[in-house]
């Protein structure tokens, strides 16, 4: 049974209920949902450093933190402090304010951008780079590779990661056959198919757009120099590099994906997306690059984008927060209490006997059973894998009070604030759930 620390108001099942009965499903994002591992999704009323707490008092250790922003643990005093001070300047302006730029700031000085537009979500700031890269180029059509998430817009629907994965689907229905024909979806780690594609298609190639790992099939890894690949011919052909680090950026590493290659290689992409950190677990997201290219859009120039919420500062104020507490010491304890449980996680697997491998991305990292003798370099690999043997697992984890991704096709996430005990506790936990996912 999970720890019990609050008194209980209303069963999980009760609020699943109620809420299936207003809202479609009783999510708001699919991924919420327990489609794929079963039972009854967990309604959350607290959160506090690497603890989640649900409507029955039940606590968890959060390993999912938000699906990404919460670096610095639930509450941490500086996000909070800075949130309060915000509210009670007020919740919104529609003008610009000093949060804007000092949020700006501090992302040009982490990776290598000299202008960010901010929007509300990941999609958005996808969807926008898009449309820039169009602008910019004068091109229609959009490379992307299956299994690659970003965002729900409908160009980037097709052979999708994260809840489509999942749910096994194709795509999206609504999606026009017009607006899928300017996509090409290419695997995964394949230089000969993308040399294919830019032979036939090069000149009309808007860009190529990418995870900076990707994490919406499980973790991928980049065989090594795939992404200077993408950069040398992206550049070759006169297309874009969009660099998607919605979910990796300023977690994976420091500098996000871009830190584990790019900025060792010496390459930088030319529109970047970001989103989850940068707003420190309020709906923020961005994009940026070049002030050339960047100045395409509105006002300055033709490319139109616009937000009545974007920039808001009270996510501002969360963000700002949450980058400027984001040190090396932050980093360190991400990767170390990452480390551990991956270690832990290896063993419990092998003490149980189930066949599987562990792909990695700096602190982000993801288990995919019945892989060890193909690996997992691309979507079919990802989707080859034991499937079955994952809502075992998770209904174990869960049951000890562990709140994992309820899905085989997503990251593992950690916070600075997963101090010894909380990474105990998940450690403590893993062989009953190896044992669990060996006898599926
Ligand atoms: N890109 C990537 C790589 C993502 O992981 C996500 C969301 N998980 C998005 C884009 C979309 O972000 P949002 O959910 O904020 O729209």
């Amino acid at each position: 049974m999970s720890t019990q620390s609050t008194a209980a108001s209303i069963t999980n099942t009760a609020a699943f209920d109620a809420a299936q009965a207003v809202i479609p499903g009783g999510v708001d994002s699919p991924v919420r949902a327990f489609g794929s591992v079963g039972g009854t999704p967990r309604f959350m009323t607290r959160a506090d450093g690497p603890y989640l707490y649900d409507v029955e008092g039940n606590r968890y250790v959060d390993l999912v933190c938000s699906w990404g922003p919460m670096l610095l643990g639930h509450q941490h005093p500086d996000v909070v402090a800075a949130v309060h001070e915000a509210v009670d300047a007020g919740l919104s302006f529609g003008t610009s304010t000093l949060a804007e730029t000092a949020l700006a700031e501090l992302i040009t000085q982490r990776v290598p951008v000299e202008r960010v537009r901010f929007v509300s979500t990941g999609t958005e700031a996808t969807m926008t780079a898009l449309r820039l890269a169009r602008g910019v180029t004068g091109r229609n059509l959009i490379v992307k590779f299956a299994g690659c998430y970003h965002g729900h817009s409908d160009g980037l629907l097709a052979a999708a990661g994260s809840g489509v994965a999942t749910q096994a689907l194709p795509g999206s229905a609504g999606v026009t056959a017009a607006a899928a024909s300017e996509t090409i979806v290419v695997d995964y780690n394949s230089p000969e198919q993308l040399e294919q594609v830019f032979a036939e298609h090069g000149e009309n190639i808007a860009a190529v757009i990418t995870e900076a790992v990707p994490c919406n099939m499980g973790v991928v890894e980049p065989a090594a120099g795939f992404n200077a690949f993408l950069r040398e011919i992206t550049r070759r052909h006169g297309s874009l590099l969009i660099w998607d680090e919605v979910l990796t950026g300023f977690r994976a590493s420091d500098a996000g994906g871009w830190g584990l290659t790019g900025r060792e290689e010496g390459w930088t992409p030319d529109v970047w997306c970001f989103g989850k950190v940068i707003g420190g677990g309020m709906p923020t997201a961005g994009l940026g690059g070049s002030a050339e290219i960047m100045n395409h859009l509105a006002p300055l120039g033709p490319v139109y984008q616009a937000g009545t919420l974007s920039g808001n500062p009270v996510a501002m104020a969360a963000g700002h927060a949450t980058l400027a507490r984001a040190d090396a010491s932050v980093y360190e304890r991400v990767q170390t209490a990452s480390d551990a449980l991956r270690t832990g996680l290896v063993e419990a697997l092998e003490t149980a006997g189930v066949d599987h491998s562990i792909q990695r991305a700096g602190t982000l990292f993801s288990v995919a059973f019945g892989t060890s003798e193909r690996g997992v370099r691309n979507y079919a690999d990802a989707q080859a894998q034991e499937t079955f043997r994952y809502a075992p697992f998770f209904q174990s984890l869960l049951s000890s009070g562990v709140y994992l991704p309820p899905s085989v096709f997503e990251a593992w996430f950690v916070s600075a604030a997963h101090d010894d005990a909380a990474i105990e506790h998940v450690l403590e936990a893993l062989p009953a759930a190896a044992r669990a996912a060996a006898a599926a």
